[in-house]
């Protein structure tokens, strides 16, 4: 069993199994979402009861098993059926549709949870003699098949827990760097590191659930990206033990040594090794911080006022900016108000509308935040926001921007909410250079639409812009629309196929945090090149000749859209519906 202070998300949806969302303080959702996605009735489809879910026998390794037995303890090990759920998939929406209707075809035959890097080595030694599979689970919380546990070959499967593994070593505050186990959670991490005067600045919306490891071997953004970089620009030198070795990298602020092999390992989603210890650098505390909103009459002058602070150096920490779609989705997920801020809401509308021209069918919203010592706070928030004005944007103070700070870790409850009510909701990312960005958006919100109304049904589609760069931005899609009964699985994979083609063919990229895991194998030799792919097969065959790291993911077979679950005739049947 796990540690007992360690507490694993519920097996068949987003939070711990006490904590759920509910929409009786925010009356306009249901409401908002039903008359979009054509809903007049629905039938709720709630998860499968525990003791229905059966899992696949478990497979038996003895050679594996005595191998460790000397070096790990007996409650490092777990075969319990609740423990195998948990780690038989990770928050894809394939992955929670298959196990709210207790299909679990595949799960680890067994749990280990490393309390040390020496455990790491004894584990990772032991799959490679006695013909394990090994995978890598941080948190649980990538929406890429990462963690799936089938092999093609049917090799008793390991899931390798990092949660015991939660240190935060060692803080350097002159060279700003901090040294940490790779299986910290966000909260604990970050209490750590405050404790100290420092913050890594890495708060992706999985933060409460989400690995230090799991971050880097997917190469995560958070939130505050625009400051703080992705998490692979935060990795300053790290520790994974391959099936060939340990890799060790130097702190150093950086060299010309040849090949990056930091950074062949930050990204390589557990299929090379397991990252055991990362040095990272760290940023003081922020004296200041501060969250608004912001209201821009449209998409396009929104891009334009972000891409303008960049070019001028003056980016908030945080600016995300909503499409209209999700500007009034944010809109519905509002709280009841007491009569007064109705009333002053009501006010506000009327100014936006009458005086400032604000027209609500095309209008964004744009959520920022600053921080800094008093100086670069002050010198950021009044460049921006000359910025924005520049651009149409009205400032509406900081209660929209304080709503989703305190919102912000609970948006990933709604998933579940909308499969309550048989409803699909997904997510698709790219990015792409500013020059591109408006066309990408407008492609790919057109061919998701499409899609949707191919089979059958009205389509909910929306986008914010989160991430940027000196040369462009991510874009991330969101979709939702009422499932085919019987059809659930073929329609979604249709859908979501739309959005990565779109994405492939319109000058973006497979993902731009999300990883490639199995969901997006079918796109990953076109984005990388056929040589580029033959490099990342060189490298896991050299690291790791048996395939004993997580196989099956960034890799691709011979067949990938077929092996991704989706038949040329499927396609065919849902095309004819135009
Ligand atoms: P896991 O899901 O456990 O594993 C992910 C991959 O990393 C697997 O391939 C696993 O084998 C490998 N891995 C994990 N730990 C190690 C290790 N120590 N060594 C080697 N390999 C390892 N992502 C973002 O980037 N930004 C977001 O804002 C964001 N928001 C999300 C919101 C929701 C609601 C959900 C469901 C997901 C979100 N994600 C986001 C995706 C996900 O949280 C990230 O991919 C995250 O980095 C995964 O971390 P984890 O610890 O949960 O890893």
């Amino acid at each position: 069993m796990a540690d007992p202070e360690i507490r694993h998300m519920k097996w068949w949806g987003w939070g711990h199994e006490d904590v759920s969302f509910s929409d009786a303080d925010k009356p306009k959702l249901w409401p908002y979402l039903s008359g979009e996605l054509g809903l007049e009735q629905v039938e709720p489809t709630p998860p499968v009861k525990f003791d229905d879910v059966h899992l696949p026998a478990a497979k038996e390794n003895a050679p594996f098993i005595a191998a460790l037995r000397d070096a790990l303890a007996h409650d490092q090990f777990s075969v319990d059926k609740k423990d195998r759920l948990i780690h038989a998939a990770g928050k894809a929406f394939r992955d929670l549709f298959r196990l709210r209707r207790g299909q679990v075809d595949f799960a680890p035959d067994l749990i280990v949870y490393p309390a040390s890097e020496v455990d790491v080595v004894a584990i990772v030694k032991a799959a490679h003699e006695h013909n394990a599979v090994l995978i890598p689970f941080g948190g649980g919380t990538n929406i890429a098949g990462c963690i799936e546990p089938k092999d093609r070959d049917e090799r008793f499967i390991v899931s390798l827990d990092m949660c015991r593994m939660h240190r935060v070593l060692a803080v350097d505050k002159k060279s700003l760097l901090a040294r940490i186990e790779a299986g910290v959670y966000g909260p604990h991490m970050e209490e750590q590191l405050e404790a100290e005067g420092v913050t890594l600045g890495h708060f992706p919306d999985s933060f409460v659930h989400s690995t230090l490891g799991g971050w880097v071997a997917t190469r995560s953004a958070g939130m505050q990206s625009d400051k703080y970089g992705k998490i692979e620009d935060m990795v300053i030198a790290l520790r994974m033990v391959t099936p060939s070795g340990t890799i060790v990298t130097r702190t150093v602020p950086n060299t010309s040594n040849g090949i990056d092999v930091r950074s062949l390992c930050v990204g390589s989603e557990g299929i090379l090794g397991v990252i055991t210890e990362v040095t990272v650098q760290v940023h003081r505390l922020p004296e200041r911080k501060m969250f608004e909103g912001w209201l821009f009459p449209d998409f396009e002058s929104g891009i334009h006022a972000i891409h303008e602070c960049m070019r001028h150096g003056t980016m908030p920490v945080i600016t995300r900016l909503n499409d209209p779609g999700k500007t009034a989705l944010s809109a519905a997920f509002k709280k009841v108000e007491p009569p007064l801020k109705q009333k002053i809401g009501a006010a506000m509308k009327w100014y936006l509308r009458n005086i400032k021209g604000i027209d609500f069918t095309k209008c964004c919203m744009m959520t920022t935040a600053y921080e800094g010592d008093y100086d670069t706070f002050h010198m950021q928030r009044r460049e921006s926001n000359r910025v924005f004005r520049k651009h149409g944007g009205v400032n509406l103070g900081e209660g929209p921007g304080n709503s989703f700070k305190e919102a912000k870790y609970d948006f990933p409850h709604v998933r579940d909410y909308l499969m309550d009510r048989g409803v699909m909701g997904d997510v698709s990312e790219t990015s792409t250079t500013w020059d591109n960005l408006h066309n990408l958006y407008t492609k790919t919100i057109t061919n998701i639409q499409k899609a949707i109304r191919d089979t059958g049904v009205d389509p909910w589609v929306g986008c914010h812009i989160s991430h940027n760069y000196h040369t462009g931005a991510s874009l991330y899609f969101t979709f939702g629309c009422r499932q085919i009964e019987g059809r659930e699985l073929d329609q979604y994979l249709y859908i979501k196929k739309a959005a990565e083609d779109s994405f492939l063919q319109n000058g973006g990229t497979v993902s731009h945090h999300h990883a490639v895991g199995t969901e997006h194998l079918p796109w990953i030799e076109a984005d990388l090149s056929p040589a580029g792919l033959k490099a990342v097969r060189a490298i896991k065959d050299g690291l790791d000749p048996k395939s004993v790291m997580n196989p099956g993911k960034i890799l691709p077979g011979p067949d990938p859209l077929r092996e991704w679950g989706l038949t040329d005739e499927t396609i065919q049947t849902f095309n004819k519906a135009d």
